[in-house]
């Protein structure tokens, strides 16, 4: 995706972008034999972070997590991406499909339909 670069300017935006993106399933530190999976973003997301209020500077955060380890099994974690995957690519296809109903309307203008 094109916003691979894209940092955001706290926590809540990085957490709300990675609603809109497909997930992905990862394994814990325990590897193949343990009950949870990991669920993460399908692509990096970063996210700046006030360090204090005395300090101006930020610190710019990888935004890892939709599901740390040790809170979900295998079998819930496949269910939830897959539910949220297919939420996700619906929408997807169903705001291709408002913008390509758009551009046939800018056309009808131009050719002097409706
Ligand atoms: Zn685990």
């Amino acid at each position: 995706m094109s916003s691979n670069e894209q940092i955001f300017n706290s926590y809540e935006e990085a957490h709300r972008y990675s609603l809109t993106i497909p997930w992905k399933i990862e394994l814990c530190n325990t590897g193949e034999s343990c009950w949870c999976r990991v669920i993460v973003p399908s692509e990096p997301i970063k996210f700046k972070e006030k360090i204090s209020n005395w300090i101006r500077e930020d610190i710019t955060r990888d935004f890892d997590y939709i599901i740390p380890d040790g809170s979900v099994d295998k079998e819930t974690a496949e269910y939830v991406v897959e539910l949220h995957n297919r939420s996700v690519n619906l929408y997807q296809s169903q705001k291709k499909r408002l913008q390509a109903l758009e551009k046939l309307n800018d056309l009808d203008q131009e050719l002097g339909f409706e």
